[in-house]
């Protein structure tokens, strides 16, 4: 069950066997038609069969800070999982949030500083369908219901494309801003789009993040870089077939 509802193969079950996945979602629902990627959505059905099939196949969620204690005291945490977020959805907060109650499981969405209660303008600007984000009441639910928040910069500007300064500010401010509002210390980053450089993994660790998520493939393990944290996009093998599909289609109408 969990090879065709989780993992692409057999040797990616073997792969997490060998460090902790930290699954990177981000919207919950039906994809718009005019998505340019349909796989940044998980229906409502697709998320909930696979939280079932984790937790049916005997798996856990933990913290990313448990994980990076495990990761630093060389310790292998067996049969567990990380849930992250990223942008910080309503969506994800209406239909997600029951799905993880209903398993046990906890989450951690990366917030956009900038955009609380906002919308995703970073790509609604190159005509993406528009996503709404929670607002501040519905972090305050969402952490009072024992899920965390992360950051996940303050506009969702690509790091690594900015000078030291402005990406120093993204990284600073959004932690600041956000402990503030919501009066829970900021341990945790998400890239936005997904690449660190050693620049900002220096940044992020200046500031006093604990960790970082990157896009990078992998699971997490003893010396792993914590400021550059594995991830693992959680796609069966059709739909991980279908992504790829997907992009070349759009290669090549756009070619
Ligand atoms: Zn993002």
């Amino acid at each position: 069950m969990l090879a065709s509802h989780i993992f692409l193969s057999h040797a990616q079950q073997r792969l997490m066997r060998t460090g902790v996945p930290v699954l990177a979602y981000h919207y919950c629902g039906d994809a718009p038609s005019t998505s340019p990627d349909p796989y940044l959505y998980a229906s409502v059905k697709n998320l909930a069969g696979k939280i079932q099939a984790l937790r049916e196949s005997g798996y856990t969620s933990v913290s990313l800070s448990a994980l990076a204690a495990a990761c630093r005291e060389n310790r292998s945490l067996s049969n567990k999982v990380v849930i992250s977020i990223d942008d910080g959805a309503e969506n994800f907060f209406e239909a997600g949030m029951r799905i993880l109650s209903e398993n046990g499981f906890h989450a951690i969405q990366f917030v956009v500083a900038g955009q609380i209660g906002g919308i995703n303008e970073w790509d609604a600007k190159h005509g993406h369908p528009v996503v709404p984000l929670m607002d501040a009441g519905q972090i305050r639910e969402w952490l009072a219901e024992g899920h965390e928040i992360g950051s996940h910069s303050m506009t969702h500007r690509n790091l690594s494309k900015l000078n030291e300064p402005d990406a120093r500010r993204q990284i600073v401010d959004s932690k600041k801003h956000l402990e503030d509002q919501f009066g829970v210390a900021m341990r945790h980053f998400s890239y936005p789009h997904g690449k660190s450089t050693s620049m900002t993994e220096a940044l992020v660790e200046e500031a006093g993040y604990e960790t970082a998520c990157t896009t990078c493939f992998g699971v997490n393990g003893a010396g792993q870089n914590l400021m550059a944290l594995h991830r693992i996009w959680p796609l069966s093998t059709s739909e991980f077939l279908g992504k790829i599909g997907h992009r070349v289609g759009r290669i090549l109408r756009l070619n």
